[in-house]
């Protein structure tokens, strides 16, 4: 006897076909079931899925419904808790449910034949060589914080954000709650997330450092889009079957499927990069709180610098917090802000809570530069720091957040600029190859001898890159000598050291690892770079950070770019002084022509909690995230008008027809929908960008509407008002407007 399934496929986006089609099977296969089956002439893999959870949307003409290809006989069907998260993430992000299933799934589990997939299944499941359950191996001793906070998330349901200082020994409360987890359920299995790639060698080592003594070397693994296709899927492979008992990975990896997730860690739960940014849209911080109540696993976000949406999840659950708030604001080997047995601090612990560097953190100095000569990069007092830096063999770290050498290359007689002739931004200069780069689009030429418009040979770079700042750094450095590295061919000691990291220079694989390798080894007086180096990276010997030009993000039209550039700050800041012994006359350097913003103010006293309480009152006063709820409709044509028409069209069809629905009026009352307007970057590749901001006070209301909203924004697509629009696609709770 056969039988009919509904099954998952990854059918091209916005295709007519949905995601969810009916096979036959000769066998009865459960829900999370991994097929081969055909798709047109191809085939392809495909989940079973729940026949009442999901709508067929396929052929249902007996005569045409066709047979599965093939089981994939060794994995066991995923988890109706996966099955359930995965519905979660595509009705909550908008997306069809195929897509977000199948490309949560690793990528060569499409191509490969059931046969091959059982032979690597048996590579993994050997069982772990040397491993010794219950070994013990030497532990630091927490501190009173890190005891504390410790013993909250063990008694505790949460979930919990640790608000804990840069060096704060937030890793090693990880690693602790981990490891007490495996010691006490035998089949038990974590989650720990970290924002960037670059970040996951060094938290690996660490990771394996701990636990392969005790549980083997297969028992952590990492699952990120850096790995090659079949590391990812012996990764997942190991994480489905549960011989992984810890998985490391970045975004992707809240899809993983545990059997066993009993915890779930999001490390720099703030960074942006845990939101994705094509596809579904999907937060995986978000997402691994709902994750965690799904599976009763508990929740561990951890920032220095938190998210505003987590800082007011974690007020007190009087006031409506959601999330149990944990603190540790000492630096390791700093004295403690409290004493150990939890008795009021003394009156000198207590001044030294109020004092310009509480515990252990660096010192932060504003450069006023209107005081300075005009077009200065490096104000004069900076400079002389960095050269005390040197002379001490200290090292320094420059940042700015722009990379090239020169972001426009102008003409002085006519004033011709470099712009893109493919997007409405301009083309950066790149010194090191000569040429004009579109950072949008990728557009590359070699620079013109002479301006393209009058053939003025003299064309000039506007503004400053990293790679510019390199070269002015080398050239006012030109002249120091580094005192303790005196030899007969260096009478006087050696040239200052300079070097550079950012994506340009990290372009080839490996490249930023010995980058950093030598910054760690010593090898660099000055490090220039972008944001690239402010993040995560633990460099012991950096007393120095400065920051020459962060005065941007203060005027921007995006309302999240304080909260952005004070973390950023924040971060760079926990680059200095991470060796404590350095830690005294550590110091961080603001050049701004506003010293005395608040923001500024906020981060002179190392006081997150200040900055956020006032940038929170902001928001609730303008209507913002997260008192409201946000998403946006993208939109992109040939022509502006076009993808503008397209969503003014969806916007009056949602007040015109949705209206008249049933029960739909007070839905819509709490619905904001905006007029379309150009997106901030109008065109790229030619393409014309325009998007439309839909809010509500209710989160529920904003989700109810979407989903209706789904089908008259596809019929508009299909109608005359979608002619000639090339995509569209809705971001829910978007990260940059
Ligand atoms: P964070 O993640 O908060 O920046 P880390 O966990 O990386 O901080 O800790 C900072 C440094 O302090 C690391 O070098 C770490 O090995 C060390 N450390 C953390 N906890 C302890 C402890 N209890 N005893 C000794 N050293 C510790
Ligand atoms: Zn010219
Ligand atoms: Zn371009």
């Amino acid at each position: 006897m056969s039988h009919w399934l509904c099954v998952l496929v990854q059918t091209p986006a916005h295709a007519s076909l949905g995601s969810v089609l009916s096979y036959r099977s000769e066998s009865l296969l459960a829900p999370g079931t991994l097929v081969r089956v055909p798709l047109g002439k191809r085939e392809t893999l495909g989940v079973v899925w729940d026949a009442d959870a999901a709508q067929a949307t396929g052929e249902l003409d007996p005569g045409k419904v066709r047979d599965v290809a093939g089981v994939l006989e060794g994995i066991t069907p995923l988890s109706a808790n996966w099955q359930q998260l995965l519905t979660f993430t595509a009705q909550y992000y908008q997306r069809s449910i195929g897509e977000v299933a199948l490309a949560a799934l690793p990528p060569q589990l499409r191509e490969l034949s059931p046969q091959q997939v059982q032979r690597r299944l048996q590579r993994v499941q050997k069982p772990p060589s040397g491993a010794t359950p219950g070994v013990d191996t030497a532990l630091p001793t927490l501190s009173p914080e890190q005891a504390t906070v410790v013993s909250q998330i063990q008694s505790q349901a949460g979930p919990f954000l640790l608000f804990g200082a840069t060096g704060s020994g937030k890793t090693e409360v990880y690693l602790h709650s981990v490891q007490t987890l495996l010691a006490s359920e035998p089949l038990s299995q974590a989650l720990v997330m970290v924002p960037e790639i670059n970040l996951t060698p060094q938290l690996e080592a660490r990771f394996k450092a701990r636990f392969a003594p005790i549980y083997g070397e297969d028992a952590v693994v990492s699952l990120h889009s850096g790995m090659t296709n079949p590391q990812r899927l012996k990764s997942w492979l190991a994480a489905h079957s549960g011989t992984a008992r810890i998985v490391l990975g970045t975004r992707m990896a809240v899809f993983a499927s545990m059997p066993q997730l009993r915890l779930v860690v999001v490390d720099e739960e703030h960074d942006p990069s845990y939101k994705s940014s094509e596809g579904a849209r999907y937060s995986a911080r978000d997402l691994a709180v709902y994750r965690g109540r799904l599976e009763s696993a508990k929740v561990l976000l951890g920032s220095a610098t938190p998210s505003l949406e987590s800082w007011h999840h974690s007020r007190p659950a009087a006031e409506g917090g959601r999330y149990v708030r944990l603190h540790m604001p000492s630096r390791i080997g700093a004295p403690p802000a409290a004493t150990p047995d939890g008795s009021p601090p003394t009156a000198r612990q207590a001044m030294r809570s109020t004092a310009a560097t509480p515990d252990g953190l660096p010192l932060v100095r504003r450069v006023d530069m209107n005081h300075q000569h005009r077009n200065a990069v490096f104000s004069i007092p900076l400079l002389e720091a960095i050269k005390e830096r040197v002379a001490r063999g200290e090292q320094s770290m420059v940042f700015l957040n722009r990379r090239g050498y020169a972001p426009v290359l102008h003409c002085t007689d006519c004033g011709w600029k470099s712009e893109c002739p493919h997007c409405s931004a301009f083309r950066v200069f790149h010194k090191i190859d000569r040429t004009l780069r579109c950072h949008h689009c990728g557009f590359t030429e070699r620079v013109p001898r002479a301006c393209p418009t009058c053939g003025n040979p003299d064309i000039a770079p506007l503004g400053r890159g990293t790679e510019r700042l390199e070269e002015h750094v080398a050239e006012l450095l030109a002249d120091v000598r580094r005192p303790n590295t005196v030899s007969a061919e260096f009478p006087d000691g050696e040239p200052v050291r300079v070097a550079r990291i950012d994506a340009d220079t990290t372009r080839l694989k490996g490249e930023l690892q010995s980058q950093l390798a030598a910054v760690h080894a010593g090898d660099v007086d000055v490090l220039v770079g972008t944001q690239m180096i402010a993040k995560g990276h633990d460099f012991r010997r950096i007393t120095l950070v400065a920051a020459v030009n962060p005065d941007g993000a203060l005027f921007s039209s995006d309302f999240r770019a304080p909260e952005r550039l004070f973390s950023l700050l924040m971060q760079a800041a926990g680059r200095a002084g991470r060796d404590a012994a350095l830690g005294e006359r550590s110091e961080v350097w603001i050049q701004t022509f506003q010293p005395a913003h608040p923001l500024y103010a906020a981060l002179k006293r190392h006081d997150y909690p200040g900055f956020a309480t006032q940038q929170l009152l902001e928001r609730e006063q303008a209507g913002l995230p997260p008192f409201t709820a946000q998403a946006l409709v993208r939109a992109e044509a040939r022509t502006q008008e076009v993808a503008q028409a397209f969503l003014n069209a969806a916007s009056s069809a949602a007040r015109n027809d949705m209206a008249q629905w049933e029960g739909w009026a007070p839905v819509l009352d709490q619905i904001t929908l905006y007029p379309a307007v150009p997106m901030s970057i109008q065109r790229v590749a030619n393409i014309e960008r325009a998007q439309m901001l839909v809010e509500s006070p209710s989160r529920a209301a904003l989700q109810q509407f979407l989903t209706a909203w789904q089908a008259v924004l596809h019929a508009t697509r299909q109608g005359p008002d979608g002619k000639g629009l090339v995509r569209w696609a809705v971001d829910v709770d978007p990260l940059a407007i």
